[in-house]
């Protein structure tokens, strides 16, 4: 019998818990090929430790020659071209073809949206937290601007994050006092879907003196003048700008066909796209839920599911169900938690657990439990 074919394109949080699953699923028996361009993997929220120097970069990147799974071959290649029609990838190593695929590329920052923002700092790629780690130290003191320039973006509670976070670093180095920090966010509330994790989040900018500007963006930033210009024209002087990029697929899926409006459409239970046997999972995947790694995992079980329902030829695949944690670094070595459930009713809904010390070790252990089932590491 031949071996079904899956190529997974992008080997992050979604490509990695998928072909997790596919391979203790059916092991040998199926052909899984996942593909990425990077040979580390590292999580969002490491950006933040990055850039304020709780930790080394390197001690926070896996190896990818550390994913060694029955069943799946990963593939280091950049892809340059997606046909979904025929389920056919090009890369700089040859061309691969499946019979079913599925993208998992995540989402990509889009510079030219927003005059200006190349030339300054932001702190959502690994080079740019790198390079926030040595300006930081340079500050003495001024307008700091924690400043989105469009939504969605991932993960939706970090530039709250962001900035209780700077307020420590500001203290810790004793500048806080000469210093403002204000935080621009094209959101209604820090976390709309939970309106008592807003709330909390508020209090906790009112009580460290930091301005929210909600329902706003950065629409350029003047680096001649140092000035951010919002969508409603206001000017915003800075000395020191910590942005958050617009976001989009990458361009290899938008040169695909395959999105709309910066976004793969699809169905958001079951994930598949407009083109048969072709699946999206992820940050590039319009599903209507927040672009954060705790949802891609949720929607790579819903396609592992549905992939081994169809090649056993038995069972009932799990639809996507939306739900995810995520932690809240709320400053001072505390975290808070929201659950956020974005298909159970009519609008999502978000519990919130008070910011403890004792969280803590919540977040890390789903950073090492993750680490540990990915990478053996
Ligand atoms: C500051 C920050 C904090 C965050 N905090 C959290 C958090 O606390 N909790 C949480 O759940 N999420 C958090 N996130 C979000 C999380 O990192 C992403 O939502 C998650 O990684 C998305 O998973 P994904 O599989 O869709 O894409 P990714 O993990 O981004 O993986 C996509 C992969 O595709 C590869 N790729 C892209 N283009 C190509 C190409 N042309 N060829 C080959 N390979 C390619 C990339 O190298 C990458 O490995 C945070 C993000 C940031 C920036």
């Amino acid at each position: 019998m031949t071996k079904a074919r899956i190529l997974v394109l992008g080997a992050g949080f979604g490509g990695l818990e998928l072909t997790s699953l596919l391979s203790e699923a059916l092991g040998d028996s199926i052909e899984v090929t996942l593909i990425d361009k990077s040979t580390t993997f590292m999580f969002g929220f490491s950006k933040l430790d990055v850039m304020f120097g709780h930790k080394e970069a390197d001690a926070l990147r896996m190896p990818y020659s550390a994913y060694a799974k029955p069943g799946v071959k990963l593939v280091k290649s950049t892809i340059t071209a997606i046909d979904p029609e025929a389920r056919r990838v090009t890369t700089d190593d040859g061309v691969f073809e499946a019979d079913y695929l599925v993208v998992a590329l995540g989402a990509e920052y889009d510079f030219d949206a927003t005059p200006g923002l190349e030339d300054t700092t932001e702190f959502y790629s690994i080079p740019g937290a790198e390079k926030l780690r040595q300006v930081l130290p340079t500050f003495t003191g001024g307008n700091a601007i924690i400043g989105v320039c469009g939504a969605p973006y991932k993960c939706p509670p970090a530039p709250s994050e962001c900035a209780l976070m700077l307020h420590d670093y500001l203290v810790t180095r004793g500048i806080r006092q000469q210093s403002t920090i204000s935080l621009v966010l094209p959101l209604p509330s820090p976390v709309p879907p939970s309106p008592e994790t807003s709330r909390a989040l508020l209090a906790a900018f009112a009580e460290r003196d930091i301005e929210f500007i909600p329902g706003a963006r950065i629409a350029q930033v003047d680096n001649a003048r140092n000035v951010a210009i919002l969508d409603d024209k206001r000017e915003m002087p800075f000395d020191l700008f910590l942005g958050v990029p617009k976001h989009r697929v990458p361009p290899v899926v938008l040169e695909s066909g395959m999105s709309q409006d910066g976004w793969i459409p699809v169905n958001p239970r079951t994930l598949e796209t407009n083109y048969p046997n072709v699946y999206a999972v992820g940050d590039g995947a319009a599903t209507g839920t927040p672009k954060a790694g705790v949802f891609a995992e949720g929607a790579a079980k819903a396609v592992a599911s549905a992939l081994i329902a169809r090649i056993n030829g038995a069972g009932e695949p799990v639809q996507y169900d939306g739900f995810g944690t995520c932690y809240i670094e709320f400053g001072a070595g505390r975290i808070g938690k929201v659950e956020v459930d974005f298909f159970s009713g009519p609008t999502p809904t978000g519990n919130y657990y008070e910011p403890s010390v004792a969280l803590r070790a919540d977040k890390e252990h789903f950073g090492s439990s993750r680490r540990q089932r990915w990478f053996g590491l």
